[in-house]
Formats: C-alpha cells, sequence, structure tokens
C-alpha cells in the first residue's frame, strides 16, 4: 500500500485510508483528508519536510510523518465520480464514499484467534490455499499470506499463528502485536471456538481495547450444536459492539455470511459495529484515563495503537509497549505515573496489576456470556473422554504409543516396499529403452547415467514417503499428538525438556525443517535451543532411501531389525546430547507444563489426502530440482575432463590388467566374468572406465577426503556421496546411483552395489562398511535446508556450525565403532 509521503512532486492519489489514532485522525480529516479524495503532491519544503498538497481547491501542508499514516492509491484505480463532494468535516464522509467506488476495493484482513481455533483452515477455505492444519497448538509459525475476490472486491488475507492475548511473552504474541503495529489490517477476524468461548473472548477484549475494525468468527459452532448449549450470539456481538458469525470451517458454512459481513464493517454500514470500553474497576480506570489523556496529547505514539490499549499494556508493564514508549522524550514521566498508579492499585486491591486486570476482563466474559449463554460449555465430549481414559493411561498410555509407532514404520517399510518394486521396474525399463534407442555420446551418457541413475535411483523412495507422511498427518489432525506430548512430559523432564518437545521430534521423522520450525510452541529458550540441536539426529524421511538401499542389498533378512537399530540409535544420541546440553551448556529455565489437550477430531479425508498429495508434490519437486541439478552436476564432476583409451597411459593399462587376472581366478562368482571371457575390447572399456572416474575432478575431490573414511573401508565414491548429501539427503543415493554405472545399466542400484568390480575385484560395500555408512549418514551433518532452519530460529551461526562440528565428529566416531563390532562377528 502506498502512503501519502510516498507521492512525488506532481503526482495525485486518492486517500484510501486515514492510520493512527484520535486527535490527529480528527485533525486531517477535517482538513479534507477523507476517503476517496483526490490530492496533489505540490512541493517539499527546502529541507524535504513539510511537504505540500493540493487537495479540492486549497494547500495544506503535513510533515512527513504524517504523510506517511495516511494510505492512498494511484488515481487510475479510480473511477471519476460526477458528483463534486464538498465536505469538510468528517461527519459527510458516509455520503462522500458512496459516490466515489474504487474499481478495484481491496480490503486487507487479518486472522487472529487462539491456537486451534481453525484459523488455518479457515484461510484454506477462503484463499483455496491448503496450509498444514493440525489439532494442536502451535502449528502455524509466522503468517502466510492469500488472496481471493468475493462480490466484487478483492481480499488479501493474512493467518497469523495462535495467540492467547497481546503480549510480548512468547514468540506469537510478539509476532501477532507486531503485525497490528505495522501493517493495520482493514478488518481484523477474530475467531474464537464456539466451544471454549470464555477463554477466547479474553484475546477478543484486548483486540476491543485496540479499537480496531473487527469481526468474530464463531468457528466449530457445529461442535457448540452438537453439545447441546444454547447461545444467543447475536446478543452477544451487540453487547460487544462486533458482529458474530457462527461458522464451521471445516465444512465451508457460514463462510459466505462472515465474508458479507466484513465487507458490511468495511463500508462502515454494519449496525452491530460499535466501539465500547470493557469496564474495569474504578482504581484502574482512574489510572489508564491518566495515562491515556499523557499519550493522546502525543500524536507520534499514538499512530499505531489505541492510547487506551497502551496504556492498559503499560501498566501490565508489557516490555514491546515499553520499548515503543521509550523512544519518547516524555517516557521518565509516564514511567514514575504508571510506577505509582501501580503500587496504589496493587495496594488497594491486595493483587498485582497484570492479574488484577486479568480478572477484570474475565469478569466482564463472564457477565456477558451469563446474559446470552445456556447451559455449560465445561463438560468434555464423550468420545474424547473415553479414547482418552485409554490412551492417557498410566499403563495402557505407553504400549499404546509404541503401537502406533510400531505400525507406522511397519507400513512404511512393509506396505511401502511393494509399489516400491512396481516403481524399480518401471525405472530399468525406461533406462532399457533409453538404452537401447540413443546413439552413443555425452547426451545419452548424461540421460543415462546422470538423469536416470540419479533421479531414478531416489523416486523409488516415493510410496514410503507417503505413508509416513499419512501417519504423522493423522495423529497431528486427530489430536493423539498432544496427548503424546502429555505422556512424554515426565520421561522429556528427565532429559531437562518439555512434553512438547516431543512432538518436533516425533515431526522430524518425516523432516526435520518444519520439525524445527514447530518447536515455536516451546515457551522456554533453553528447552528450545535443546529441543532444535537434538532433532537432526532424528532420523528423517529423506534418509530411508539409503537404509532401503543398503539394507535390502546387504541384510535382506534382518531388515526390519536394522530399522530398529538405527532410529533407536538416533533417539538415543539425541536423548544423550539433550542431557549433555541441559548439563554443561544450557542451564534449567523451568516452564510449567501447559498444554492444551483439544478434543479428538475425526481428519477429513480432504485434508490428509491434500496432505500426501502435497508433500508427494513437494518431493517429486525435489526430485526434479535440487536432485535433478545434483545429479547432473556429480555426473558432470565425474564426465570431465574426459578420457578416450589413447589417455591412459600403458603401465595404468598393464597394472589393471594384471589385478583383473589375479582377482577373477580366484573367485567363481557368478556375476564376475572370468578373465578369459572379456573380449580385448571389453576389458579396454572397463579400464577406460575405471581412468575416467578416479581422475575427474569428483575422483580428485573424493581421493582427497578418503583417508578420512578409508578405516570403515569406505571408498572415494562414498565420501563424494556423502559431501553431496549436504545438498539433501536423498542425493547421498542419487549419488552413488550415478557414480556406480555398471556393463548393465538397467541393474537396480543395489544390485550394482553388490557386484564387485572387475577391475578391483572389490564390492562397492561390505555388510560391515555398509552398516557403518548407514550410521554415519544417520548422525552426520545436517541438510543445508535443515541448517537454514536451525539458523533462522536461533537467529545465530553459531548453532549450525555446532550441528556441523559436533554430529560429524559423533557420526565418525559411532560409525567406527559399528564397523569394528561388525568386524569382529562375523
Ligand atoms: P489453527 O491452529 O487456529 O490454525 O487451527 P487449525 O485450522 O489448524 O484447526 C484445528 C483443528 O480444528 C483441526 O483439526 C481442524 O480440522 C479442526 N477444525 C477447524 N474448523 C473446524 C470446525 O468448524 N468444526 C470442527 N468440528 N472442527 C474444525
Ligand atoms: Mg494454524
Amino acid at each position: 500500500m502506498m502512503r501519502l509521503s510516498d507521492l512525488k512532486p506532481g503526482q495525485t492519489g486518492v486517500v484510501v485510508k486515514i492510520l493512527g489514532h484520535g486527535a490527529f485522525r480528527k485533525r486531517v480529516m477535517e482538513m479534507g483528508f477523507v476517503k476517496g479524495r483526490k490530492v496533489q503532491m505540490v512541493l517539499n519544503a527546502p529541507l524535504q519536510d513539510p511537504v505540500k498538497y493540493a487537495l479540492m481547491d486549497y494547500e495544506v501542508s503535513l510533515r512527513r510523518a504524517e504523510a506517511d499514516l495516511i494510505e492512498i492509491d494511484l488515481v487510475e484505480n479510480w473511477e471519476s465520480s460526477p458528483a463534486v463532494c464538498d465536505l469538510s468535516t468528517a461527519m459527510h464522509e458516509e455520503e462522500c464514499h458512496d459516490t466515489q467506488l474504487r474499481k478495484d476495493r481491496i480490503i486487507n484482513i487479518a486472522l487472529i484467534g487462539n491456537p486451534n481455533c481453525g484459523k488455518t483452515s479457515l484461510f484454506n477455505r477462503l484463499s483455496g490455499a491448503h496450509e498444514h492444519v493440525g489439532n494442536y497448538a502451535g502449528v502455524t509459525v509466522g503468517a502466510t499470506k492469500g488472496r481471493f475476490s468475493y462480490k466484487g472486491y478483492k481480499f488479501n488475507i493474512v493467518d497469523l499463528p495462535g495467540t492467547y492475548s497481546l503480549s510480548a511473552y512468547s514468540p506469537e504474541e510478539l509476532y501477532v502485536m507486531r503485525y497490528l503495529r505495522e501493517e493495520t489490517p482493514d478488518v481484523i477476524v477474530n475467531v474464537v471456538v464456539a466451544s471454549n468461548l470464555e477463554r477466547n473472548l479474553f484475546l477478543t477484549t484486548e483486540l476491543i481495547d485496540m479499537n480496531r475494525c473487527m469481526v468474530i468468527d464463531l468457528n466449530m459452532y457445529d461442535e457448540l450444536e452438537r453439545s447441546g448449549v444454547k447461545l444467543e450470539y447475536d446478543q452477544l456481538g451487540k453487547m460487544l459492539g462486533i458482529p458474530i458469525i457462527p461458522t464451521v470451517a471445516s465444512s465451508g458454512y457460514g463462510v459466505d455470511r462472515l465474508l458479507d459481513t466484513i465487507i458490511d464493517v468495511y463500508e462502515m454500514r454494519c449496525h452491530d459495529t460499535r466501539h465500547i470500553h470493557v469496564k474495569m474497576n474504578p482504581e484502574i480506570e482512574s489510572a489508564i484515563s491518566q495515562l491515556k489523556d499523557k499519550f493522546k496529547s502525543d500524536l507520534s505514539i499514538s499512530h499505531h495503537f489505541s492510547p487506551r490499549f497502551l496504556a492498559i499494556k503499560f501498566l501490565e508493564k508489557d516490555p514491546e509497549i515499553e520499548d515503543i514508549l521509550r523512544t519518547n522524550p516524555n517516557y521518565p514521566e509516564w514511567s514514575r505515573l504508571r510506577n505509582e498508579e501501580c503500587e496504589r492499585i496493587s495496594r488497594q486491591l491486595n493483587e498485582d496489576v497484570p492479574s488484577a486486570i486479568a480478572a477484570e476482563k474475565y469478569g466482564f466474559i463472564n457477565g456477558a456470556l451469563s446474559e446470552t449463554m445456556e447451559g455449560s460449555l465445561a463438560k468434555e465430549e464423550k468420545s474424547t473422554k473415553i479414547i482418552d481414559a485409554f490412551v492417557t493411561n498410566k499403563l495402557f498410555g505407553f504400549p499404546i504409543f509404541l503401537a502406533v509407532m510400531w505400525l507406522m514404520f511397519w507400513a512404511t517399510f512393509q506396505l511401502g516396499s511393494y509399489p516400491m518394486t512396481w516403481i524399480e521396474n518401471l525405472v530399468s525399463w525406461i533406462s532399457t529403452i533409453v538404452g537401447k534407442t540413443m546413439t552413443e555420446g555425452p547426451l545419452k551418457d548424461l540421460i543415462l547415467d546422470g538423469i536416470i541413475g540419479g533421479v531414478g535411483g531416489v523416486i523409488v523412495f516415493l510410496p514410503n514417503i507417503l505413508i509416513l507422511y499419512f501417519f504423522i498427518s493423522f495423529m497431528e489432525d486427530s489430536g493423539y499428538m498432544a496427548r503424546v506430548a502429555f505422556i512424554m512430559d515426565k520421561l522429556m523432564h528427565k532429559m531437562g525438556l518439555h512434553g512438547k518437545s516431543f512432538i518436533p521430534l516425533v515431526m522430524g521423522f518425516g523432516c526435520n525443517v518444519p520439525a524445527i520450525m514447530s518447536t515455536r510452541i516451546i515457551e522456554s529458550k533453553s528447552s528450545r535451543l535443546i529441543t532444535i540441536l537434538i532433532n537432526p539426529f532424528i532420523s528423517c524421511s529423506a534418509r530411508i532411501p539409503i537404509y532401503v538401499l543398503l539394507v535390502g542389498a546387504f541384510f535382506p533378512t534382518h531388515g526390519a531389525l536394522i530399522f530398529v537399530f538405527l532410529y533407536l540409535l538416533g533417539i538415543i544420541v539425541a536423548v544423550v546430547t539433550a542431557r549433555l546440553l541441559r548439563k554443561h551448556i544450557f542451564k534449567e529455565d523451568e516452564t510449567p507444563f501447559v498444554m492444551e489437550l483439544p478434543p479428538y477430531r475425526l481428519p477429513t479425508w480432504r485434508s490428509t489426502l491434500y496432505n500426501m498429495w502435497s508433500k508427494a508434490y513437494q518431493y517429486i519437486r525435489k526430485m526434479g530440482g535440487l536432485i535433478l541439478v545434483a545429479s547432473i552436476i556429480i555426473w558432470a564432476l565425474s564426465y570431465f575432463p574426459h578420457y578416450s583409451i589413447e589417455d591412459v597411459p600403458q603401465s595404468y593399462k598393464e597394472n589393471v590388467l594384471k589385478e583383473m587376472q589375479a582377482n577373477t581366478k580366484g573367485t567363481s562368482n557368478a556375476n564376475c566374468k572370468t578373465a578369459e571371457g572379456i573380449s580385448q575390447e571389453h576389458a579396454e572399456q572397463l579400464i577406460l572406465a575405471e581412468y575416467q572416474q578416479s581422475n575427474s575432478i569428483l575422483g580428485h575431490i573424493g581421493q582427497f577426503v578418503e583417508p578420512v573414511m578409508q578405516p570403515m573401508e569406505m571408498g572415494w565414491k562414498s565420501c563424494v556421496s556423502l559431501i553431496a548429501g549436504s545438498a539433501a539427503k536423498e542425493v547421498v543415493v542419487s549419488t552413488l546411483g550415478v557414480l556406480y554405472v555398471g556393463d548393465d545399466d538397467s541393474a537396480a542400484l543395489s544390485e550394482r552395489l553388490q557386484t564387485p568390480s572387475p577391475v578391483t575385484g572389490q564390492t562397492p560395500f561390505t555388510p560391515a562398511s555398509a552398516m557403518a555408512f548407514m550410521v554415519f549418514v544417520l548422525l552426520y551433518f545436517p541438510c543445508v535446508a535443515t541448517l537454514t532452519a536451525i539458523r533462522h530460529e536461533t537467529g545465530s551461526w553459531k548453532y549450525p556450525l555446532f550441528s556441523v562440528v559436533y554430529n560429524t565428529s559423533l557420526a565418525w566416531l559411532l560409525a567406527f565403532l559399528t564397523f569394528q563390532l561388525m568386524r569382529l562377528f562375523s
């Protein structure tokens, strides 16, 4: 949105809205700055300030800071109005803007409400987006923007994180507060849950203090009706001075009426809209009005928040408001007055000021509800009670949780292996066709070895990942995840963490990035940091391809055991790390376990399937983007500089030939052709391939780091694939796919990994080195996306750096141990 201060000399704009409050607003409106009025910028004063504007037939000058509070639009977007409005007072504003219509009228709305009240569901319903919905607090982090049109209006809609109040204590609250301060949406849609009105309306009272245009969306109206409670919401709306519209966001009921009301409120023709004060105790009111008068006289601070809101928050000693006010020269005086008043109030009421204010607000809400509501809302839904009796039971809680986890992994690996073979066959069919039809040359090599070898190696794991996400999304949506946090609280406490830390850990099985973002539900800063830092040890779905590949190749009979071992190892390392961090680095800051246990809700098929589809889409996009590019780069690095057989030194050829003969004599492996079976021509091909790879750019890089992994008998190709895994863990597999190209291009990668190289006679992996490789992959440095998420959430590069160093050292150590143990027992 443009501001008046953005106009250049000679430009003309149309006033859209006056921001700010009170005296300032009144004065500029009186001067004729009203909605729909044309204003031309004439010139700047010599020092750029103030600025002269022409409107109607006279000129006014405004300070830049004031012009910044007038929202305008370019004149091209408006239809010229035949009626000349002559008004000099705000009283006539209504008549005027009826004659001046914007061609495309834009309404900015923001969804504000408690966590888990259905804001995101409403957002998705309105904007047609498919944002993440989950049945526990703290699902939406940051704001999501969307847009749509309705009845000739364009809506810009923002889904904000859930908050219980407007204060600066948790990241979400601060976010919402800053958003309201800086963005000034035209209409606030306050979403409240019908089944938990009392607590939800607390936030409403704070929004009322702010004095903004507002509509209340009484969501989950279906639950209210089912519970048999009667609520006269029209009446309640009249009392609050805000229209209330019942909706069911998940089915779409009432959404059109909500939009109609938003338009009415925006056009200022809604009859229920009225400004009320949430009246408090006279002792508090007198303090508020004294502070309010001080703020009112100061234009610069009342721009963003109403004086009453500022006064109340200042009395509560809200740090964010404190920061806003501190810049003002009058701050010392205000703060003295505030402290005196606070002391007086707490003396007289025998209570500290924030709790006194909260008590007054709850009193107001109770009063309003007792007049409009019949029946009690306190009773939980029956089915929720019954399920909880089992799921959070002392005896059954853990077994049920373990069973759910077992089911999840069983389905992921066992059921997922069927569609996996189908895709595998499809990929090898495609590569056979390509191999037969294309003419020899670099392009064929690129497609066959680079693209099909790389991307084809990874795409086969799509079904596993979908199944895993189906389970995670079901757990989130139904409300079970919140119970998991609940039953885990005690255990997590032993690690110095909080039950809530468990949710990000379970989500980490899917992907560490959203899991790290979801740590925002944790209030305690140190617990949050620890949860973030241990998250990469939780084996994400991108690591599944590596396990499935190597387990299938080397441990076909012990698959389940090894998967369990790997996941457990990750969890154990996470636990130990958490304890170490708690003991030595982050000192305890206790926060009580306060987490809402929402009623169980059956996830809709629509949202579950959509969730899976969007994960599949993301995976395929990663395939077509990052993984494709990485595969091509890896292929190119291994292809260049390109050699022909003449480039290979004679001594190299002889050496290799000798080795080949020595190797093949001893083995009678069916996969390996005997020395006599190899024609001169074929032998030369093999020698060339070997020479090419190890003398390519990639070969040099790999051989440079090879010594580090030598103790685990991992060759340079494994080293390269591990490094490439920093882009995304799937790239480890696609790199192996590019590097281990056999004679038979259509053979699945798992077969190629077991086939001894005809040149050296060694298989790429032995069982021991494969096991060590998996352990290393489980624990070593996180992928770039995860590192970025860590940096973003912690605000410092220190923590991602710690992850890289600590995780990689630990990975090496444990991989080495694994290798030695495997050697002992085999
Ligand atoms: P947010 O945290 O406010 O963004 O809430 P979400 O949109 O993530 O929704 C929380 C839960 O409530 C999800 O499980 C939704 O499926 C469910 N939900 C949302 N709206 C309704 C509704 O109108 N009725 C019912 N019964 N459930 C709803
Ligand atoms: Mg949400």
